[in-house]
């Protein structure tokens, strides 16, 4: 059994090294029940008293963890699951208080989110995300057509969904709904005609996923058995063109692989941690990039809601990232977004500039109309998104042969 690491050692790889930014991360570990397709850590059906035992724990960990990283501010929020909203009021509010309390002590953040699933929106918990300060709701809605749903096992049907809309159009926040894509066939739902529906509820950002079929899910053994039939690739890239197409002509920016929103709608947060910047992740299973004494580290909380209720803040990994593993990271995730790897920032964290760690690999994409590169940075082109991956393969070979020296980070 792998050892794990209580608050003593964490605070000994990490103290010292704070005084930066660092963006947080609620993770509440709770569903009402699993859906079939989702290997996120959460678990279902866990009692008030578990529940109580967790919020109280996690109001703990986050105080203890910003005593020793001692931010010079939290830009973001972010609380998400599992289902937060599942939470009842008095925890709900509990929590979100708490959490309020012990950010403001480092200044107000610019944007907070909270995740919340339809059939748990109730006036009451909306009310307290007006009072304690949050800017913004992620509701995950999914789909529309209520057969992919029910297939799905997810909680709420259409109705649920136009119910939780009603009542998040008066709280006044903005709102950000997701969907998912690449349904198994058969299935009526047509996301673009969804997406219509959704834009007549005036949400100016919306996260459009991939279903991917995990393994260990309960899709998973259907799909295996033939009892579901996912769509092909040439199906897939074609859903995928319409979608973009469909979100270009409303002024909507595809800012990020899976993410649309109209101008001023971006999720920041999101974008931080695609930028790699310092990133605190508290809750059973949540993970912390920050720096540490050897380098940028990356911590997970234990993956137990149990133990993690007993004990508070223990973790069960730990790492600390070499040069080369961070710069290829680097590039995985500024590649994702429309911005791309912005060229100042780089050369200030690596001290060479971006075309000559790409190279002949950036000029090459370039040449293909795949990339930008420049003094300014490398971004790809809405192609270049759709083939991400194999552009990382390039990446790849071409960063582990090369020497780099430690970041500067952050
Ligand atoms: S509600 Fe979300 S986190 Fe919970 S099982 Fe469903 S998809 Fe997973």
């Amino acid at each position: 059994m792998k050892p794990f690491l209580d608050m003593e050692s964490v605070r000994a790889i990490l103290e010292g090294r704070g005084g930066y930014p660092v963006s947080v991360y609620v993770h509440v570990p709770f569903c009402a029940r699993r859906c079939r397709y989702c290997d996120f850590f959460s678990v279902a059906g866990a009692g008030e008293r578990v529940m109580e035992g967790y919020v109280e724990r996690v109001l703990e960990v986050l105080e203890q963890m910003f005593v020793l990283l001692r931010p010079s501010e939290i830009p973001t929020v972010y609380v998400g699951g599992g289902t937060p909203n599942v939470l009842p009021l008095r925890l709900w509010e509990r929590l979100l208080t708490g959490v309020r309390e012990r950010v403001r002590v480092w200044g107000r953040p610019v944007e907070w989110t909270v995740e919340v699933n339809p059939e748990w929106v109730d006036e009451e918990k909306v009310r307290v995300l007006g009072e304690v300060g949050v800017t913004r709701v992620s509701l995950g809605v999914q789909g529309l057509d209520e057969g992919f749903l029910r297939l799905m096992g997810r909680g709420a049907g259409r109705r649920e969904v136009e119910r939780a809309v009603e009542v998040l159009a008066g709280w006044g926040g903005r709102v950000s709904v997701d969907l998912l894509a690449g349904r198994p066939r058969g299935m009526s739902g047509d996301v673009v005609r969804e997406l219509e529906e959704v834009r007549g509820w005036g949400v100016g950002h919306v996260s459009v996923y991939g279903l991917t079929v995990e393994e260990g899910t309960v899709l998973g053994a259907m799909v295996r058995r033939g009892e579901v039939v996912m769509p092909g690739e040439e199906e897939l890239a074609g859903e995928w063109e319409a979608i973009c197409r469909w979100f270009g002509e409303r002024g909507f920016v595809r800012y990020e692989v899976s993410n649309f929103a109209l101008p001023g709608e971006e999720c920041l947060h999101n974008l931080r941690y695609w930028r790699l910047e310092p990133y605190l992740g508290v809750g059973p299973s949540a993970v912390s990039t920050l720096p540490g004494k050897e380098g940028p580290v990356r911590v997970r909380q234990v993956r137990d809601v149990g133990r993690f209720v007993a004990e508070g803040g223990v973790w069960e990994e730990v790492e600390v990232i070499g040069p080369q593993a961070f710069l290829l990271e680097w590039f995985m995730m500024g590649l994702r977004t429309r911005e791309g790897v912005e060229g100042e920032r780089f050369r200030r964290v690596w001290g060479v500039g971006v075309e000559e760690v790409l190279g002949e690999v950036g000029r090459r994409w370039c040449g293909w109309g795949v990339a930008e590169m420049g003094e300014s940075g490398v971004r790809l082109s809405e192609h270049g998104l759709d083939i991400l991956d194999s552009l990382l393969k390039d990446i790849a070979i071409l960063i582990w042969e090369k020497q780099i020296g430690k970041p500067l980070w952050p």
